[in-house]
């Protein structure tokens, strides 16, 4: 079921200047200097509608670091790799109520993470994708590109090796799933490609056009069938619980959407069957999401009387 989405002309403007005051309330993420020289200042939103249109508004065409948005692409590639109990044995469906680099947990349940979108999941689905894939970085590159129809988009290697530097937490996670045995492949190796992932540089425009298929029944903005409708339902019920780490919560409360969010400021977001939208704004919240972009989110939807409840 699609139905036409109409936003007023200028209301994307309207929602960023509202917005503007908020700035100055979060901290930009620190834990490596390449995140931490940010201009704290930045403020975008882009909103795609199921036709394919594109329309957004401030700083939506300046590309940012997406760190944890990636993890939807991984799992998504994963999908497409594997049977569906391959995955779901070595990672679970559950909130975890936890920061998203927490070890707690993982050594409390045995080495399977709660969920995919926090880094220990991330980390197993990336184990996965390594044994499966002969140049896992070419071929995520690949995928973001056609997903969004943009040939330009890359990896930032400063911030990839900036992290790789700084990788200590992500190793001993996954040094901590490879002692309980649910970790395959060379940690260094995984630990590499993992942080390429979250080191894609791409504007709100990108994301919101790649994010499309989330909203579309698994077809991307081109008409590749990336996931089934069905397998596109279950993403979006995992990003709904678990996409914004222990904020998932306040962020249905307030905003009402399948989410993914990452401390690079942006957050993908989708109402199925009518719309995907980023925002970026790089000063966080305390669960290390984007705290304006969160507000940025409960504004379109309420200017669209609309979420997914
Ligand atoms: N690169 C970050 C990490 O692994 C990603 C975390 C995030 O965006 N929440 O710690």
């Amino acid at each position: 079921m699609t139905e036409q989405l109409s936003l007023e002309p200028g209301l994307l403007d309207e929602i960023v200047q509202q917005t503007r005051p908020l700035l100055g309330k979060g901290k930009v993420a620190d834990y490596i200097p390449a995140l931490a020289d940010v201009d704290p200042n930045k403020l975008g939103i882009a909103v795609t509608s199921i036709d394919g249109t594109t329309v957004g508004a401030g700083d939506y065409l300046e590309p940012f670091s997406v760190q944890s948005i990636s993890k939807v692409f991984s799992l998504t590639n994963a999908l497409m790799l594997y049977e569906e109990q391959e995955i779901w044995s070595r990672v679970g469906k559950e909130p975890s109520g936890h920061s998203f680099n927490s070890l707690v947990q993982v050594e409390l349940e045995r080495g399977i993470p709660r969920n995919p979108f926090i880094n220990a999941g991330a980390l197993v689905i990336a184990d996965l994708l390594q044994s499966r894939l002969g140049a896992p970085k070419q071929r995520m590159l690949e995928v973001v590109r056609m997903m969004s129809g943009n040939n330009g988009i890359c990896y930032d290697k400063q911030v990839a090796d900036s992290e790789y530097q700084h990788s200590a937490r992500n190793a001993a996670i996954a040094y901590l799933m490879k002692s309980f045995g649910n970790f395959h492949n060379d940690v260094d190796a995984v630990l590499r490609n993992y942080f390429h992932y979250c080191a894609l540089k791409m504007s709100c425009a990108d994301l919101s056009r790649a994010m499309l298929y989330l909203a579309n029944r698994g077809q991307t903005l081109s008409g590749q069938q990336l996931v089934s409708a069905t397998q596109t339902r279950q993403l979006n019920a995992l990003l709904a619980t678990s996409g914004l780490y222990d904020g998932a919560g306040e962020f249905a409360y307030r905003v009402g959407m399948p989410g993914k969010s990452g401390v690079g400021g942006g957050i993908i977001a989708v109402i199925p069957g009518l719309l995907s939208v980023c925002v970026w704004s790089p000063e966080l919240d305390g669960h290390g999401n984007s705290l304006a972009g969160t507000a940025l989110l409960e504004r379109l939807c309420q200017a669209l009387g609309r979420s997914i409840f």
